[in-house]
């Protein structure tokens, strides 16, 4: 029987030995979460028969988390550790697996780094694929002034479609992001007083972008949107703070608590509350599209790597979080450096990283371990990582998802 100490010193040591084996790399286990609210649209890998694993009551599984010390909020069925990452430990014939969030509360700025430690105490964002067949309803997130009023943190998104796990866009593969500019408080107002009188038909008031792969979007805190049905890699703060704005999507019913989600009990019922939740500055932007679509944007302008790697930036405009997308050639092997700590998932191809083999499943069961999902500690980001391409035809690509503030990020926004 552990008492709560040795236990404590056992995860620790499971941490210091992962941490050593993978020189700086901590290979993790696929995080599979199931949502009761939604129809998987089965683009991300996991055997056909298995989308509904956990049971039919807790929904299909339509996500997969990445680098996550932030559990999911799934109600009372929720089952223990559901959302958080696991990292896997081989020591002979003995397998061990910790929590990614423990051995992070353990070896803090040793994986982190000393500037996101220091600074925020622990990870702070995580990635996913949100794999929805249908469109989500048009809402929210708040932001950290409204948030911090029911002891939470206000929210930043941003989406990239994956061509890998977009075989099919879904139902309905469009987005309606932000307000028609000339869009009245009252116009808005009227909407969420109909919301339990039927259709409250608030996307009238919006407008619908049509999603293509290979380019994403930035949804700061405070911007409506309903994301469409493209498969999403999705980095965005740690947080689960939202409000549901419209009471019918397709042919979809939503309850009015989730209009009233994370309202605080004092400003129940108060529409006025949920007015001010939205950045109408942001909505109502007539550059929208052009301040808040990403298309990737080139790490390095050098010619000369084109033939052996290409490095882009496709979530730059948060300063809580950003991602790239890293694609090494066929037979080619390189080094990479990163100033910071940072979590990838492999979409395509296999080679090897540093001391592993890695691996992009065809096919994953439930339960399954994979080689195609790791976390690179900031030590390890800024000695380099070598990464090999082994096949002689298939591109090597991965995803990289950065904490707060990364120091590699330094685009003009204004010209990009
Ligand atoms: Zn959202």
């Amino acid at each position: 029987m552990y008492n709560k100490k040795d236990q404590m010193m056992s995860i620790k040591t499971v941490a210091d030995n992962a941490l050593n084996q993978g020189e700086g790399i901590l290979r993790l286990t696929p995080t599979w979460v199931p949502r009761s609210f939604c129809i998987p649209g089965k683009r991300i890998k996991l055997h056909p028969d298995d989308y509904y694993a956990l049971g039919a009551e807790r929904g299909g599984i339509d996500e997969r988390w990445f680098s996550s010390t932030t559990p999911a909020d799934n109600g009372p069925l929720t089952s223990r550790n559901e959302g958080l990452s696991h990292i896997i430990l081989k020591d002979g014939r003995k397998t061990e697996k910790i929590l990614l969030r423990d051995a992070i509360d353990e070896l803090k700025s040793e994986i982190l780094g000393e500037r996101l430690w220091d600074q925020y105490g622990g990870w702070t964002m995580y990635s996913k694929f949100f794999d929805n067949q249908k469109a989500l309803p048009f809402h929210i997130h708040h932001n950290d002034k409204y948030a911090r009023l029911t002891g939470q943190l206000g929210k930043p998104e941003a989406y990239y479609f994956p061509p890998q796990v977009n075989n099919h866009g879904g139902d309905y593969p469009y987005t309606f992001f932000g307000l028609n500019p000339g869009t009245k408080r009252n116009q808005v107002m009227a909407c969420l007083e109909n919301f339990s009188k039927g259709n409250n038909r608030i996307t009238d008031l919006s407008s619908a972008h049509a999603l293509s792969v290979g380019t994403g979007w930035d949804v700061p805190p405070g911007v409506l949107h309903a994301p469409g049905s493209l498969c999403t890699y999705e980095p965005q703060k740690a947080s689960d703070v939202f409000a549901m704005f419209e009471s019918i999507t397709g042919n979809a019913v939503i309850p009015e608590e989730l209009l009233w989600k994370n309202t605080p009990e004092d400003r129940m019922g108060d529409y006025e509350f949920l007015l001010d939740v939205i950045d109408w500055e942001l909505n109502l932007d007539p550059d929208f599209v052009q301040n808040r679509k990403m298309m990737p944007v080139p790490v390095k302008n050098d010619n000369d790597l084109k033939d052996r790697y290409i490095e882009n930036w496709i979530c730059y405009k948060s300063s809580d979080f950003s991602a790239k997308e890293l694609t090494i050639l066929p037979g080619q092997k390189i080094n990479v450096t990163d100033k910071a700590a940072y979590g990838m998932i492999l979409m395509q191809g296999h080679g090897r990283m540093g001391k592993w083999k890695i691996d992009t499943p065809a096919i994953v069961r439930f339960g399954q371990e994979t080689c195609d999902e790791f976390f690179v500690s900031e030590q390890a980001a800024s000695n380099g990582v070598t990464i090999e391409n082994l096949s002689d035809t298939d591109p090597l690509v991965m995803l990289k998802h950065f904490g707060p503030d990364n120091p590699d990020l330094n685009l003009n926004l204004n010209e990009v």
